[in-house]
């Protein structure tokens, strides 16, 4: 009954529909909402999307219904829209739905290169946030007017990062401010909240927003939640420290008075499974007694990172790669890293074997990207042990830089985060370039594994809720107030897909490939993927806090 593929013309139909509305204003004021609904029908649309069943977005559940747009807002949402059209899409009964929001996503490495972002537009993806984990461009505007100036399929807005603030004034030291640096450090943030910034993030887990007191972090917190943005943290640890780290993530939005987020909470290390019971209790108390806090998730066992930051104990990287290169070279100080990275691999992200922990894209070798460490331990004519997993793990940070890719998470955490209603879905990816290395499939299948497994496998969530995470909770997060919805007067990014049928299909043995099921996707009105292609649209707006 439902069509795999949906039937898109272009219909020109000339109608009877003006002397109809003639006819009504005769009889009615023209002030009654009927006579603005008549009218708003005689004026032509864009785009009319027929026979959709609508989940606008908030959690409510669908309803049958027909969406017409006009340039980049949506116009009407009827039982049956009549009306000129210059575009119909039939969505055959499949479900209409606000393009997807990615609070969470490391678009800035390839967006230049290409800026139709078909991996995430091709998962309904409309609207893509930079920023993420600490980490952004300083100063922020002239990187936001960059991108204004490209042409893209994709909106793209940004955070701005506390460790790059933090990097641009005191290096990679591992030392307190003084008060003039501080000062600096404001206006760096104050800066890119008046270029557009929707808040702050943090990235504590990395160098240098490792060495960065609690206080100091408060302060700058301070800054943009005057503008009104929110805080968001790549937590300073997400392991044996993930209680304290989410007690501190919540006292910076508390003592820094502005909205505080978990960003892709997990649970990391066998020990630690189970844990996300007690993190999300203080989630729960901290909302309970007022505390603005939340969180977004990715729905993967594995997380993804540079290996240096992933691996090397914080204090070896210190004062930036040549420094720790130097500790690597005295033997010594590279005995204790050692010990560190075993213990990592042994208890953390290693999940007690180097071969959980895989070579993304090595930027030395392209050929290292699939392999694991206890490969390259075997390489290098060792047995993969765990020590030895270690020793192989320091070359490879000594050969280059290289992502990586570690599996060490377990799914009732992963289900349990997910399922708390605090919890929104991010993807923590990349705009991917097909066919380049072996990235973690996040990037091309975050938004569509939740429909799939998560909604019509496993009943984790509900397909309403699963929207909701996606849209209207990420929008009003961000105070985004025209997006995340379907509702006349908001922008017509719209995501149609077949609920039978979406799934991700990128796996981490073969992460390029796109997501099925996605019959249309519309950016600011403008149909970019049609089911079978990306279109020559470049509809995508840089989008900045209101
Ligand atoms: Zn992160």
């Amino acid at each position: 009954m439902m069509k795999t593929m949906m039937k898109i013309k272009r219909v020109l139909v000339v109608l009877a529909v003006v002397p109809v509305a003639t006819a009504v204003t005769v009889r009615l004021k023209p002030d009654t909402t009927y006579f603005r609904a008549a009218y708003a029908q005689a004026q032509p649309y864009d785009l009319v999307i027929r026979n959709a069943r609508i989940i606008d977005g908030t959690g409510s559940p669908w309803y049958r219904g027909e969406i017409g747009v006009r340039g980049d807002t949506i116009a009407l949402i009827a039982p049956s829209i009549t009306g000129q059209a210059a575009r119909v899409i039939d969505a055959n009964g499949q479900i209409v739905s606000p393009g997807f929001i990615d609070i969470h996503n490391h678009a800035r490495e390839t967006i230049f290169e290409l800026p139709s972002a078909d991996n995430y537009i091709r998962q309904g993806v409309t609207t893509l946030i930079e920023g993420p984990d600490g980490g952004s461009p300083v100063p922020l505007g002239p990187f936001l007017d960059k991108l204004e100036a490209t042409q893209k399929s994709i909106n793209i807005g940004s955070f701005i990062g506390q460790g790059s603030v933090r990097e641009a004034v005191l290096g990679k030291e591992n030392r307190r401010h003084t008060h003039a640096e501080l000062d600096k450090m404001r206006g760096i943030v104050e800066d890119g909240m008046k270029a557009g910034a929707f808040g702050m993030s943090t990235g504590l887990f990395y160098v240098p927003g490792a060495f960065t007191p609690i206080e100091e972090v408060i302060e700058l917190a301070k800054v943009a939640g005057k503008y009104g943005g929110i805080h968001i943290s790549h937590m300073r640890d997400e392991a044996f420290g993930v209680l304290d780290s989410v007690r501190e993530t919540i006292r910076i939005g508390e003592e820094g008075g502005l909205p505080t987020q978990i960003t892709h909470h997990k649970i990391i290390g066998p020990k630690n499974y189970g844990k996300s019971v007690e993190t999300l209790k203080l989630l729960d108390a901290a909302r309970v007694r007022g505390v603005d806090a939340t969180s977004d998730q990715y729905p993967y066992t594995a997380s993804s990172n540079n290996l240096t930051a992933g691996l090397i104990p914080q204090w070896a990287q210190e004062g930036g790669r040549q420094q720790m290169l130097g500790r690597l070279k005295n033997p010594a100080t590279r005995k204790e890293i050692a010990g560190e990275v075993a213990r990592t691999i042994r208890e953390e992200r290693g999940g007690g074997d180097p071969k959980n922990i895989f070579l993304a894209h090595c930027d030395f070798d392209a050929s290292m990207a699939g392999k694991n460490l206890a490969d390259v331990a075997r390489m290098r004519g060792m047995e993969p042990t765990i020590e030895n997993g270690a020793e192989a793990g320091m070359w490879v940070v000594e050969q280059g830089i290289c992502q990586a890719v570690y599996h060490a998470m377990s799914e009732q955490d992963l289900e349990r985060i997910m399922r708390h209603p605090a919890t929104m879905i991010a993807s923590d990816g990349w705009v991917q370039i097909l066919g380049r290395g072996v990235p973690h499939p996040r990037s091309y299948g975050t938004f569509p594994r939740v429909l799939g497994v998560y909604v019509r496998e496993r009943n984790v969530i509900t397909l309403e809720d699963a929207i909701r995470k996606m849209a209207s909770f990420p929008a009003q997060r961000m105070r985004m107030n025209d997006r995340g919805v379907l509702r006349p007067g908001m922008k017509a990014d719209i995501t149609i897909f077949d609920p039978a049928r979406v799934r991700d299909m990128a796996t981490f043995e073969k992460p390029h490939q796109y997501a099925e099921g996605f019959a249309s996707v519309i950016v600011n009105g403008q149909v970019v993927f049609d089911g079978k292609a990306m279109t020559s649209a470049r509809p995508g707006k840089v989008l900045r806090r209101n």
